[in-house]
C-alpha cells in the first residue's frame, strides 16, 4: 500500500496563518516584528530563497528588510551592517544568507549576530541552548519545521528508533538534539559519510531522517516497511526537457520508497516550505520577547 504523504505546503500554511495572526497580538502592544535578510553576491538560488523570505514576511503582516551587497563586499562591510541591524529596534530577527562568497567568513559573521536576533539559530549560543533544552533560543528552521511535522501527523516520537543520514550543523544535528528532548523522547543515531554498513541503520528506523544532498541516496531496500520517511534533500537534477533545465529531487528515491514506507514527505512540497514558515515563527518569537516600556 503507499505511504500517507506528508503534506509539508498545507501544515507551512496553517503555521503561516498562526503566526499572522499573532502578529497582529504584536501589533496590538506596538510591537510590528521585523526580519532582515542580507544577501551577498548574486548567487541565482539565494536569490529565490531571500525573494521568498521577503514575501512570506509581508504577507503574514511582518515588517521585512532585504540588503542585496555586492560579490565584491569586504568581511568589514558585512560585519558592519550586521552591528547596524544588531543595533536597529525595528529588526527582531535577522539572517545572513549562505553561501558567502570566499572572501568573507561564515563563522565569524555568525557569530556577530546577537543571539536573541539569531532567528536561524546558527550562533554557537543558540547551538548550545538547544543542546541542553533551554526554551529561550532558536532552533535551526529546518529541523524545527521537521518536528512541527512530525508532531501534526502524530508520528509517534516516544521510544522510537530514528536514524538522521547527515551530521550537518545546519540539519543533521540539531535535528538529533530536537529529537531527544525529554518530552520527545526518541533514540537517535546519526550517519554520516564515514558510518559503516549505513543500511543496517537505516533498516531499524522507525522515522528514517535524509539529509545528505545526494538524490535518490534512500532505496526502498533501505526502509523498514511502514517507517515513517522525512526527505530533508533538494538536488537539482539535471533534465533537459524541463524549463530550467532541472527538476527538484530529494535524497530519497521517492517513487520506490514510498511503496515500503508507512509515510513520507514528497520533494518538493514537504520540508522545503516548513523552514520559511519556522522562520517567520521564530522572527515573531523575537518580537514577543521585546520589552515594551
Ligand atoms: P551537508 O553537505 O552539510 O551535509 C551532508 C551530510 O551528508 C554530511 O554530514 C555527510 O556526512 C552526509 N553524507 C554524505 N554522503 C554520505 C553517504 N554516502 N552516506 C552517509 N552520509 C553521507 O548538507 P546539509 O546542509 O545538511 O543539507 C543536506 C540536504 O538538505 C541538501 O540536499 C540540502 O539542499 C537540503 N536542505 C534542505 C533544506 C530545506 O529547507 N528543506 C534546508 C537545508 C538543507
Amino acid at each position: 500500500m503507499p505511504a500517507e504523504l506528508l503534506d509539508g505546503v498545507a501544515v507551512a500554511r496553517t503555521i503561516r496563518d498562526e503566526v499572522a495572526r499573532d502578529v497582529l497580538v504584536q501589533k496590538a502592544r506596538g510591537v510590528i516584528p521585523g526580519l532582515a535578510v542580507v544577501l551577498v553576491g548574486e548567487d541565482a538560488a539565494s536569490s529565490v530563497y531571500v525573494r521568498n523570505k521577503g514575501r512570506a514576511c509581508e504577507e503574514a503582516g511582518m515588517h521585512s528588510v532585504t540588503i542585496r551587497m555586492p560579490v565584491t563586499t569586504t568581511q568589514g562591510e558585512l560585519l558592519a551592517v550586521v552591528d547596524q541591524l544588531n543595533a536597529d529596534p525595528a529588526i527582531h530577527g535577522m539572517l545572513v544568507q549562505m553561501p558567502l562568497p570566499v572572501q568573507c567568513n561564515a563563522d565569524e559573521v555568525i557569530r556577530r549576530i546577537d543571539p536573541a536576533k539569531d532567528v536561524d539559530g546558527f550562533h554557537p549560543i543558540n547551538a548550545g541552548k538547544l543542546i541542553i533544552g533551554e526554551k529561550d533560543g532558536f532552533a535551526p528552521c529546518t529541523p524545527a519545521g521537521v518536528m512541527e511535522l512530525l508532531r501534526r501527523y502524530e508520528v509517534k516520537t516516544a521510544g522510537a528508533d530514528v536514524v538522521i543520514i547527515g551530521r550537518s550543523n545546519i540539519v543533521g544535528k540539531p535535528m538529533a538534539s530536537l529529537l531527544i528532548q525529554p518530552g520527545i523522547d526518541a533514540t537517535v543515531t546519526i550517519c554520516h559519510s564515514r558510518t559503516r554498513d549505513l543500511i543496517t541503520h537505516t533498516r531499524r528506523a522507525d522515522i528514517l531522517i535524509a539529509a545528505i544532498g545526494r538524490a535518490k541516496f534512500v532505496t526502498a531496500d533501505m526502509v523498514k516497511p511502514g517507517a515513517t520517511v522525512i526527505d530533508v534533500g533538494i538536488n537539482r537534477v539535471d533534465e533537459p526537457r524541463a524549463k530550467n533545465g532541472y527538476v527538484l529531487a530529494g535524497d530519497v528515491d521517492f517513487t520506490t520508497v514510498s511503496e515500503v514506507a508507512g509515510k513520507i514527505t514528497p520533494v518538493p512540497g514537504g520540508v522545503g516550505p516548513l523552514t520559511i514558515a519556522m522562520l517567520l515563527r521564530s522572527t515573531l518569537v523575537a518580537a514577543s520577547r521585546v520589552v515594551v516600556a
